[in-house]
């Protein structure tokens, strides 16, 4: 789940934050009652204790014992890979399980984002409380991994694939490397695991990012009539792309209206008696469900001109392509728009009828103290275990 802060205040409209109600009790679906409670919380235990901080802790160690951890349950393919990142990371990877043919696909990242301050104990020790667990991916989301590994505990999977994958909070650079390898072939629907709540997530904005940079010889202001003004020729983008923004206000239909454009930062060298020599905008966007992010991209490019533009992610909007195939999992489960992204756009985007769901709530995300409520995993682990054993 990434691109959470820029849209809480859409989250407290869509998600309906809150204490949980009776309601998470799943009508017409199936309910799996052999679920450990307490072999599934040792399960979380040892994920959080791996530091797959993104960026700076070590994915690969957790994607390699969780390869362990799936041939305990006997897979007829056991697929894991060592991916190279970009941007000067560190090498992350994947470990795909499959059972029989795989028309099912549940999909969980490993990564974390940084634990930050204001953490009250070692993020990476998990403490157990009375109906929550608090520790670092609790919410977001080691804890639907620790559910589907308690799920694959008490049922037999079936035409069913399992992947765990890095690199979700910042990048997806790995999803795209699942993708290429045709090893998902044949999958038909996917359950993306985040943090919804256990609600059934369908839609969600896409998100482009762009840098563009300017330059010139620099010098004394004395000569800025006559000399290039990089930091004059970025705000002048900004802007044009402001205004861009304002035509664009009404566009799409709620709760996903408008673009969310952002003007984040303008950096230069320069001072009020220095023309820079230098300058740099930083901008993002986030087209709703439906929109092309291509000619977002290709608007943004024809704006800026002569500058030099480098494009950070273009990741596609996300909405499911046929919500009524998940019923023998889902039942009456709320269904709801989600305000952040999801890799299940990749999926979507490659063919597959995707679904996001999973145990955490989007308030205790990416932040100190992070946890998740014990019956929150329960019913998670329920619908994943409907899922394993196939349709
Ligand atoms: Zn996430």
């Amino acid at each position: 789940m990434i691109g959470k802060a820029a849209c809480l205040s859409i989250a407290r409209g869509l998600l309906r934050l809150g204490p949980l109600a009776i309601s998470l009790r799943v009508r017409g679906a199936p309910r799996i009652d052999s679920i450990n409670t307490s072999s599934l919380l040792d399960h979380l235990e040892t994920l959080v204790s791996f530091d797959t901080r993104n960026g700076s802790g070590d994915e690969m160690i957790c994607v390699r014992y969780l390869e362990e951890t799936l041939n305990g349950f006997a897979p007829d393919q056991l697929h894991v890979a060592q991916v190279p990142r970009s941007r000067g990371k560190t090498d992350s990877g994947y470990v795909l399980a499959i059972w029989g043919k795989p028309e099912t696909l549940l999909n969980v990242h490993i990564d974390t984002v940084p634990s930050g301050a204001g953490w009250t104990a070692d993020p990476l020790d998990l403490q157990r409380e009375a109906d929550r667990v608090v520790g670092l991916g609790t919410s977001d989301i080691k804890g639907a991994a620790a559910c589907i590994l308690a799920a694959l505990e008490t049922v037999a999977p079936k035409n069913v694939a399992v992947l765990f994958s890095g690199d979700e909070e910042h990048g997806s650079e790995i999803m795209p490397a699942v993708i290429a390898s045709d090893r998902l072939d044949g999958v038909k629907r996917a359950i993306v695991c985040e943090p919804t709540s256990c609600r059934v997530g369908r839609a969600h904005r896409g998100m482009l990012a762009i840098s563009a940079g300017f330059s010139g010889p620099g010098g004394h202001s004395s000569l800025a009539d006559v000399t290039a003004r990089p930091l004059l020729d970025a705000a002048r983008l900004a802007a044009k792309i402001g205004e861009y923004a304002d035509a664009y206000l009404n566009f799409g239909a709620a709760p996903f209206k408008g673009l969310c454009v952002n003007i984040g930062e303008i950096e230069s060298d320069g001072a009020y008696n220095v023309i820079p020599t230098q300058a740099k905008l930083w901008l993002s966007l986030r087209p709703p469900p439906g929109d092309d992010v291509g000619k977002r991209e290709a608007d943004i490019y024809a704006l800026a001109g002569q500058a030099a533009l480098d494009t950070i992610v273009a990741f596609e909007p996300f909405a499911t392509k046929d919500m009524s195939k998940f019923a023998d999992i889902f039942g009456e489960t709320e269904i709801v728009d989600l305000p952040y992204w999801t890799e299940a756009a990749m999926l979507s985007q490659a063919g597959v009828n995707a679904v996001v769901y999973g145990p955490g709530n989007l308030e205790q995300a990416h932040k100190p103290n992070e946890y998740v409520e014990i019956e929150q995993l329960e019913v998670a682990a329920q619908r994943y275990a409907i899922a394993l054993q196939g349709s």
